[in-house]
């Protein structure tokens, strides 16, 4: 068990919440060391941990979370591709920060996979894969990649609350990404509590054209509107082929299916494009290899590349 483990243990599972009106007088709030305090009523008064970690963040200058309604649509792919398309540019300072609990793969893309998290006076330091690079991944600290799937709300919870408050970005960060859960689970509504007062500049959505994961974004939206999360727009991955050799691109599912883009119209938010699917790009990933620079003619280098240049 690692030391996380073991701080985490004390939280008592189904825990109604400081903000419910059973808190402290639920069944499982027996026993727990902060019943007295939650049926004073006085725990309902916002978590300290959310000024802790705006002071954390307070000196980045820009903040974006990557967003999906579903897994496997590329939301961590498209995370660490405006990470590396950011660092492109040896001035800017960028941070990746992954707090995907039950599928941390940051660390693989990135090629820092198995890295120590060396802790300081201020914190845990993140892992610096450039100069101007640093990651720091929730799958870090966990014994075994998969040890968090198995765990209850409130146990993951805490966790992401301690992972957002102790990291250390230092000072100088020009810009961070945040890479989240899939869906809009209780685990979702913890990072957007935890960053409430964090200045986000905004959430960037990536879906697949079908249905099935439009569906999921539609909910993913309404989560952004609920938790007062701006919405940048919406990127739809896959919808496009490039072809390795010849760097032919052809649309595998035709614009006038709707997808994303019908999506964006819709909600009347931004459609930030189509992100090509380049099979180059997922050896990459697997290998941990920086795609951008690898291949910075490909078009779905261009495509980040450009992305960057306008969210700037
Ligand atoms: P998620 O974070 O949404 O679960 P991932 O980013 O892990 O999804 O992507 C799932 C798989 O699809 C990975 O193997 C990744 O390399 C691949 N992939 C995602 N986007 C692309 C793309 N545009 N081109 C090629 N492969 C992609």
């Amino acid at each position: 068990m690692s030391s996380t483990d073991a701080e985490m243990a004390e939280v008592p599972e189904h825990c109604p919440g400081t903000q419910s009106e059973k808190a402290g007088k639920a069944e499982p709030c027996d026993g727990c060391p902060n019943q007295k305090i939650c049926s004073s009523g006085k725990a309902s008064i916002p978590d300290p941990a959310i000024s802790v970690i705006a002071g954390k963040l307070a000196s980045v200058k820009r903040k974006y979370l990557v967003l999906s309604g579903k897994g496997g649509v590329g939301k961590s792919t498209v995370s660490t591709l405006l990470a590396r398309a950011f660092a492109a540019n040896a001035d800017t300072n960028v941070g990746l920060l992954d707090v995907d609990i039950c599928g941390p793969s940051v660390p693989r893309i990135m090629g820092c996979e198995g890295e120590i998290v060396h802790q300081s006076g201020s914190g845990w330091s993140p892992v610096y894969v450039e100069e101007n690079l640093s990651v720091m991944s929730i799958g870090f600290l966990l014994d075994s990649p998969k040890s968090a799937v198995i765990w209850r709300g409130p146990r993951k919870n805490g966790l992401i609350k301690q992972f957002l408050m102790e990291v250390d970005w230092g000072t100088g960060l020009d810009v961070l990404v945040i890479d989240t859960p899939p869906g809009t689970s209780d685990e979702h509504l913890s990072i957007a509590t935890y960053l409430s007062k964090a200045n986000i500049d905004g959430a960037i959505l990536v879906t697949t054209p079908q249905d099935v994961s439009i569906i999921d974004v539609r909910k993913e939206i309404d989560f952004c509107k609920k938790t007062n999360i701006p919405i940048i727009g919406i990127i739809e991955n896959m919808s496009v082929f490039v072809c390795c050799n010849c760097q032919h691109s052809s649309e595998l599912f035709p614009k006038t299916s709707g997808g994303g883009e019908a999506l964006a119209n819709e909600f009347q938010i931004p459609f930030l494009g189509r992100l090509p699917m380049d099979p180059n790009l997922t050896r990459s990933c697997d290998e941990g290899k920086n795609f951008i620079t690898d291949s910075p003619e490909s078009p779905t280098s261009k495509f980040m590349l450009n992305l960057v240049n306008n969210l700037k």
